[in-house]
């Protein structure tokens, strides 16, 4: 990791803090939505050994065109054409309903690239905790439920990415009684 490195990824944390600067989790708390893109990177490099840049640049930058008015065009203005093409890859499709969402995303996760894969790991690794510590104000404990086992099906396609993650994600759904 030379200057460059920090320099960059610094750079991409304050344009996606830009972005999201309005929006908010949905826990009680309201945490600011930035929480969850760091702790995803945080997740990829402290528990997942994650050294390459890109793949913590596009952690930091995956929920950006999903959530807020940023383009996959800006993104490789800003960040080149590697980080567009692996954000384009965690990227839900708008059209598409809550189910169809929700079942392309169990179909698409073998099929994405290595970077794709392990954000989409530090991403269910960060969601399904930030459940656990506490439940949303409008989620029942069924709807909890449902999306650790909807969770669990997505993970099923990103096993053989990263086994430390995948471990973490094992103990972490198994407390929910979803077995991998
Ligand atoms: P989601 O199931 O997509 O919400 C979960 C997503 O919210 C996560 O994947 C995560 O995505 C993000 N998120 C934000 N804050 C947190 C947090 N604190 N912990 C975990 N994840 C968090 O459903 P939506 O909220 O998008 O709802 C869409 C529609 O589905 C609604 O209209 C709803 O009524 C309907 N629905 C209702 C159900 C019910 O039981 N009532 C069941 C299923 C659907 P990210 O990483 O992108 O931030
Ligand atoms: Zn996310």
């Amino acid at each position: 990791t030379d200057q460059n490195d920090l320099a960059l990824l610094l750079r991409t944390i304050n344009f996606a803090a830009q972005k999201h600067s309005f929006q908010r989790r949905k826990d009680p708390e309201k945490t600011p939505y930035i929480n969850h893109p760091i702790g995803v990177a945080h997740i990829l490099a402290s528990e997942g050994g994650i050294t390459d840049v890109k793949v913590l640049q596009a952690a930091i930058l995956h929920d950006t065109v999903e959530d807020t008015d940023t383009t996959l065009d800006e993104i490789e203005e800003e960040f080149g054409a590697t980080i567009r093409h692996t954000v384009e890859e965690v990227t839900d499709k708008k059209a598409l309903s809550y189910q169809e969402r929700k079942a392309h995303q169990i179909a698409r996760a073998p099929l994405v690239s290595e970077r794709a894969k392990l954000v989409k790991l530090g991403d269910k690794l960060h969601n399904l905790r930030d459940l656990q510590r506490v439940r949303p104000v409008d989620w029942s404990q069924e709807r909890v439920h449902q999306y650790f086992i909807w969770s669990g099906k997505v993970i099923e396609g990103l096993i053989g990415t990263n086994l430390p993650l995948e471990e973490k994600l094992r103990q972490l759904l198994a407390t929910e009684d979803v077995i991998l």
